[in-house]
C-alpha cells in the first residue's frame, strides 16, 4: 500500500509548474546573496594591494606602474575578504558564475587611459615636491656648515698654559 502513500505527493506534482529550468534557453535566476563571483570598478582601484594581502588564495595581484587588476578565477573560493579589505569599496560579489573551461587564464583589468595619466601626473608631481624639499633641505645643511665654519677660524685657540 506503499503506492498509495506517494498517490497525492505525485498527484500535486502533476499540477505545479517545474522546479527546473531551460538553462542556458533560459536566463538563469540566482538568489538575491549568491556568491557568483568578484567584480571591480576599476577606475576606483588605488593599486594598494589591500585585496592582494587578504586572498587566502593567492589569486589577485596588481601591478601598480601598469594600473592593472589580475584575478585567476578558477582559483578564487569567492570568500569576500578581498571586498571587506578594500579601502575604497571598489571590490563586489556579484551573481553568476565562472564559466567552465579547459585554461586557468587569469583575467587582468586596466584602469582607462584618463586614470593613468591622472596617477602618472600625480606621482610627478610628488617626485617633484619630494626633490625639491630634498634640495632644500641640503641647502639649507650647506648654509649652516657655510655659517659655522668662520665662525670656529674666529674663535681665539685655547691658550696653552704657561710653563713657570
Ligand atoms: S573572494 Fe576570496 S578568494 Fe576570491 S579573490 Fe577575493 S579574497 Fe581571494
Ligand atoms: S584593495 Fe581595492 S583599491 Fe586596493 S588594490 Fe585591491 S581593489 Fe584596488
Amino acid at each position: 500500500m506503499a503506492i498509495m502513500q506517494f498517490a497525492p505527493t505525485a498527484l500535486k506534482n502533476m499540477f505545479k509548474k517545474p522546479v527546473t529550468t531551460s538553462y542556458p534557453a533560459e536566463p538563469a535566476v540566482y538568489p538575491e546573496r549568491a556568491r557568483g563571483h568578484i567584480e571591480i570598478s576599476i577606475d576606483d582601484c588605488i593599486s594598494c594591494g589591500m585585496c592582494v594581502r587578504a586572498c587566502p588564495c593567492g589569486t589577485l595581484s596588481v601591478d601598480r606602474n601598469k594600473g592593472t587588476w589580475t584575478i585567476d578565477r578558477f582559483d578564487c573560493i569567492v570568500c569576500g575578504y578581498c571586498t571587506e579589505k578594500c579601502p575604497k569599496k571598489c571590490l563586489k560579489v556579484v551573481p553568476g558564475y565562472q564559466e567552465p573551461g579547459p585554461d586557468k587564464t587569469p583575467v587582468t583589468y586596466t584602469k582607462s587611459p584618463e586614470v593613468l595619466a591622472a596617477e602618472e601626473a600625480k606621482r610627478k608631481e610628488a617626485a617633484e615636491k619630494a626633490a625639491a624639499a630634498m634640495a632644500a633641505k641640503k641647502a639649507a645643511e650647506a648654509a649652516k656648515a657655510a655659517e659655522a665654519a668662520p665662525a670656529a677660524e674666529a674663535a681665539p685657540a685655547a691658550e696653552a698654559p704657561k710653563a713657570e
